[in-house]
């Protein structure tokens, strides 16, 4: 399967991928993640991305766009991937398109996770990260002992783009930018929308059921 898991920054794309990706057996690709290597890894992309990353902008689209077409390119995508964050501009959108038909394949749904942007501000300002990919937030899901992975015993991190304003710019740019894209698979009949304001086994549970009937329909 080729999906697409569309929403705001902290509507719970990355966890309820990182579920699908081992319920389905297909890659979860996320670009931020992507970026973040980059980042870490001190690389020339990881240098450019910085900079918008760190303002809540996205990273220009034929950059983004470059990073997506190699890694499809890797063996493990070629029975479907899960695509968390990316596209998100139409201009992405309309060349991923592109990419796909050129490969003849398609995308077989869009996974849209909606929640207001005040659960947002709530949620992501409360994020803790694990380098092992492990998500915890201080109110709803904290670790066992506070500031230390659960499964790793690393050290939990603050993501340097969950700062309250940056948060707000995220918001911003995913209204202007990203919000269209709602629109633009809606009219090709892509769709599905999940409420992200519940509790995530309670969404996962949803889409795999929806994906299952879209397998039955297909
Ligand atoms: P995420 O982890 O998906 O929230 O992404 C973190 C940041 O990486 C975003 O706020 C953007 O600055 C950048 N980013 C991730 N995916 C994209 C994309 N498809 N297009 C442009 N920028 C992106």
């Amino acid at each position: 399967m080729r999906l697409i898991l569309l929403g705001p920054p902290g509507a719970g794309k990355g966890t309820q991928a990182a579920v699908l990706s081992e319920e389905l057996k297909i890659p979860h690709i996320s670009t931020g993640d992507i970026f973040r290597a980059n980042i870490k890894g001190g690389t020339p992309l990881g240098l450019l991305a910085r900079s918008y990353i760190d303002s809540g902008k996205l990273v220009p689209d034929d950059v983004t766009v470059d990073i997506v077409g190699s890694r499809l390119k890797d063996d493990d995508c070629k029975n479907g991937f899960i695509m968390d964050g990316f596209p998100r501009t139409i201009p992405q959108a309309q060349l991923f398109d592109k990419m796909l038909d050129e490969r003849n394949t398609a995308i077989d749904a869009v996974i849209n996770i909606t929640a207001d942007d005040s659960v947002i501000i709530k949620r992501l300002s409360g994020r803790r990260m694990c380098p092992c990919g492990k998500i915890y937030h201080m109110e709803s899901n904290p670790p066992k002992t506070e500031g230390i992975c659960d499964v790793c015993g690393s050290r939990l991190y603050i993501r340097d783009d969950d700062k309250e304003e940056t948060i707000r710019e995220r918001l911003r740019t995913y209204h202007q930018q990203t919000s269209p894209l709602v629109d633009y698979y809606q009219k090709k009949g892509l769709l599905l929308d999940f409420d992200g304001t519940k509790p995530k086994e309670v969404t996962t549970r949803e889409i795999l059921e929806s994906l299952k009937n879209l397998t039955k329909r297909v």
